[in-house]
């Protein structure tokens, strides 16, 4: 099916031609949003919805977007995502990474085997070091603090892209620091940017089923608005597929444009795909089975793109939910980013995501020239790296370097890890 929607969008159908078949009203939306105008939370709705020849140009005037706003490069980071424990108490329903504390694939990775891991990060071209983990209720208070500070002291040129707003949450509450205060030492100690995991959907409604006991949406706000004061940047994100419905994604995206306008600190938008394999809210039936993979989410790609226009540049693909198939064909509808080579990904793992959890720059480099697109290495804030060449941190080139398949000291359970 992905070959066949591959084809239908490479099949270089003029934009006005795609235009032209779909229905009038939603051409004159779409028209819209190409002339700079911008698309409300009704409209947003509307776009979800859009089938047959209206989704076709959708997905055209998303692509035509992303070409006239961004260009043609495709850009990727690479890093390593380290997951140092699995312990969490909040019990999101949507989460396949969680354990308790007695179970016995539970984790606590000492810091010796966390900095093991950024080593051969680091040895393998890594910019990034990606962090998160559960919520351990053992945590020592100041944790993440002793952890960020052993890793940037042994590796200061590493970039320390970590801790959830539900993690900041947790840390300040347990430090009793305000969120000023602890992003504040947090940024002391090498912080360099936050996920901006832990948002699923913005909507408290929606957000008391998938997890009773996660950030509010008031508190996500809070978080990553004083974060982007402070000036620590972060990602945005969405997890779709699960409860929401299409107004719930609109009013999710609407608001995320909204505190960009006020802060400008996101630095992409990552829409999330539910993975629910092992997950509570499938096995409990609050969802069913979901969509298969494919247009579906390829209108939430085009829609992200059309309602960030001028706010948000950078739509990231996640081939991690995705698979590297679908990933490679959203390039076609949107997205600008193929995200991080990402060396352990538990979280979506063990939830039933079926792309693993590392692809090599080579790799990841051909996925992005089989759609006619080059690739350029980029660090966390989107600085472009010498394009062609990837250069590693410790100013290695990493081409040709042989690092595939499963990374792993052996001692961290390589599970995935969503908050996350
Ligand atoms: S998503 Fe994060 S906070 Fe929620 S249960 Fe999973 S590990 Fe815990």
């Amino acid at each position: 099916m992905h070959t066949a929607l591959l084809e239908e969008l490479r099949a270089g159908v003029p934009l006005e031609r795609r235009l032209a078949a779909a229905s009038p009203g939603f051409r004159a939306l779409l028209e819209r949003v190409l002339a700079g105008g911008e698309l409300d939370v009704d409209d947003g709705v509307r776009v979800l919805g859009a089938e047959g020849d209206d989704l076709l140009a959708l997905l055209a005037v998303a692509d035509a977007i992303r070409r006239t706003d961004v260009g043609d490069d495709v850009t990727y980071v690479v890093n390593r995502n380290i997951n140092f424990t699995n312990i969490c108490f909040v019990g999101c329903k949507f989460c396949a990474f969680k354990r308790q504390r007695w179970e016995a694939d539970a984790y606590d990775a000492p810091i010796e085997v966390v900095l093991a891991k950024v080593q051969e990060a680091i040895d393998r071209g890594a910019t990034e070091i990606c962090m998160q983990g559960g919520i351990n209720p053992d945590m020592e208070p100041f944790t993440y603090r002793d952890v960020l500070r052993a890793i940037k002291t042994a590796f200061p040129q590493i970039h320390m892209h970590a801790f959830s707003p539900m993690e900041i949450l947790y840390g300040s509450r347990r430090t009793t620091m305000s969120y000023r205060d602890y992003l504040a030492m947090l940024k002391a100690e090498g912080l360099g940017t936050i996920p901006g995991t832990a948002a699923e959907i913005l909507d408290d409604d929606v957000r008391e089923v998938l997890s009773h006991k996660k950030v509010t949406v008031q508190n996500w706000i809070d978080i990553v608005t004083t974060a982007h004061e402070l000036g620590i940047r972060s990602s945005s994100t969405m997890m779709y597929g699960h409860i929401e419905t299409p107004r719930h994604m609109a009013e999710h995206v609407a608001l995320l444009r909204r505190l960009q306008r006020l802060t400008g600190g996101f630095t992409e938008f990552v829409p999330l795909r539910f993975i629910h394999t092992d997950t509570e809210l499938y096995r409990e039936g609050l969802v069913g089975d979901p969509p298969p993979k494919g247009i579906y989410d390829l209108r939430v790609y085009a829609f992200s793109r059309l309602m960030l226009r001028g706010v948000i540049d950078n739509i990231q693909t996640s081939w991690v939910k995705l698979n590297h198939e679908l990933a490679q064909v959203s390039l076609l509808a949107g997205a600008n980013d193929f995200g991080g080579t990402l060396m352990e990904e538990s979280i979506s793992r063990e939830a039933g995501a079926d792309a693993g959890e590392y692809t090599s720059a080579e790799d990841m480099r051909a996925l992005i020239a089989g759609v006619g697109r080059r690739a350029v290495e980029r660090t966390t804030l989107y600085r472009k790296l010498e394009a062609g060449h990837t250069r590693a941190a410790n100013g290695r080139s990493t081409h040709g370097d042989g690092a595939r398949g499963r990374s792993g000291s052996g001692e961290v359970s390589p599970r995935p890890a969503p908050c996350c």
